[in-house]
């Protein structure tokens, strides 16, 4: 190249830059109150770890969970004041007066209100589902079948006369009685303790799934084949452990437990997706560890892996792998499992 090029290049070049400059950079910056925090990718790796050893998420919008032990204290300290307040009150007073301090109508609305958020989210998933995957009769009688499970709460305090002791409890499930009928209860401790939407959303979303879970169809013979290929890839996955005394649906089998977490991961993936569009991300990060933090291993605690798939499995594969919730957080790291299970 000559000089005369040379410096014809260099003065291009510059024109060059003085033109970016005005329309891409050397602008005003914009007042840094108006500019939203990015939010970029949130750290995916080590899930279980990061949930489990922090003892609070706070900074999830809609509101924090306690531990199971700290929800039961404050159910206790609640007793305590009502019992000093009325010490000549018959237990079925107080039960009632726990019930109208703990179950108030602020709470019990905003629960069936989610309960009601949670079937609609359970029927958009199987509707999407192609027909050929699930009939459109499987579909009728999935639905159907989450549906008939009311969630069956106090007042009054009567509502759980045959299990009084869940008015202080964190227990949160579902049962089916001997002539079909099907409900949900929740515990006092759980509804004092719990305000994240997305706990809430998880924890009703699983135990409503097991109304469609792969033994409790087995139980009213019910036979779904895109469930035995979801069974298998659970159990080729090592979602379920196969251990040899093993019985499917019986005996040392988790298959029922991965699929209600299956289906509650998916439901609470789509409530963080509609609502977390204005959440940072530690608002996020919080919002999500909140949703599965109940299924942290309390250490001193007993194993519960009869059933359950161990803590780590569930709130690692089951949930933090979930195709969505890895888009929600624009997850850099590489998946835990080798694949995720679907209907198909
Ligand atoms: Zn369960």
């Amino acid at each position: 190249m000559s000089r005369t090029h040379q410096l014809f290049a260099v003065l291009f070049a510059f024109a060059g830059l003085i033109y970016a400059a005005l329309h891409f950079g050397f602008k005003d910056p914009a007042p840094i109150e108006s500019v939203p925090p990015p939010r970029g990718p949130v750290q995916c790796g080590a899930m279980y770890e990061r949930i489990c050893s922090d003892t609070g998420f706070d900074l999830d919008p809609t509101g924090v969970v306690l531990s199971d032990r700290e929800a039961e204290l404050e159910v206790k300290e609640l007793i305590a004041d009502i019992v000093s307040e009325h010490e000549d009150w018959e237990q079925e007073q107080l039960d009632e007066e726990l019930v109208a301090r703990i179950f108030i109508p602020a709470r019990v609305e905003r629960l069936d209100q989610i309960y009601l958020w949670v079937i609609r989210a359970m029927e958009k998933f199987i509707e999407a589902q192609s027909d050929s995957v699930l009939t459109l009769a499987e579909k009728r009688l999935l639905k159907r079948r989450i549906r008939k499970t009311p969630l069956e709460m106090p007042p009054p305090a009567s509502r759980y006369a045959d299990a009084p002791q869940l008015l202080t409890k964190t227990d949160v499930f579902y049962e089916r009685f001997a002539d079909g009928r099907t409900r949900l209860r929740v515990g006092g401790g759980y509804v004092l303790g719990t305000q994240s939407r997305y706990n809430l959303t998880f924890t009703i979303a699983h135990e409503l799934a097991h109304s469609i879970d792969p033994c409790e169809l087995r139980a009213r013979r019910i036979a779904i084949p895109a469930y035995d290929r979801l069974s298998a890839c659970f159990v080729q996955t090592g979602l379920v452990a196969t251990r040899k005394t093993r019985l499917e649906c019986g005996h040392d089998d988790q298959l029922a437990e991965a699929f209600a977490d299956w289906f509650a991961a998916q439901v609470t993936t789509e409530a963080l997706m509609q609502s977390s569009s204005g959440y940072s991300n530690d608002q996020l990060f919080h919002s999500v560890a909140n949703s599965v933090r109940d299924l942290c291993e309390v250490s001193g605690a007993q194993l519960d892996d009869e059933f359950h798939p161990a803590a780590k499995l569930r709130i690692e594969r089951i949930f933090g792998d979930h195709p969505q919730m890895r888009k929600l957080l624009h997850c850099q790291e590489p998946p835990v499992a080798p694949r995720y299970c679907g209907f198909n």
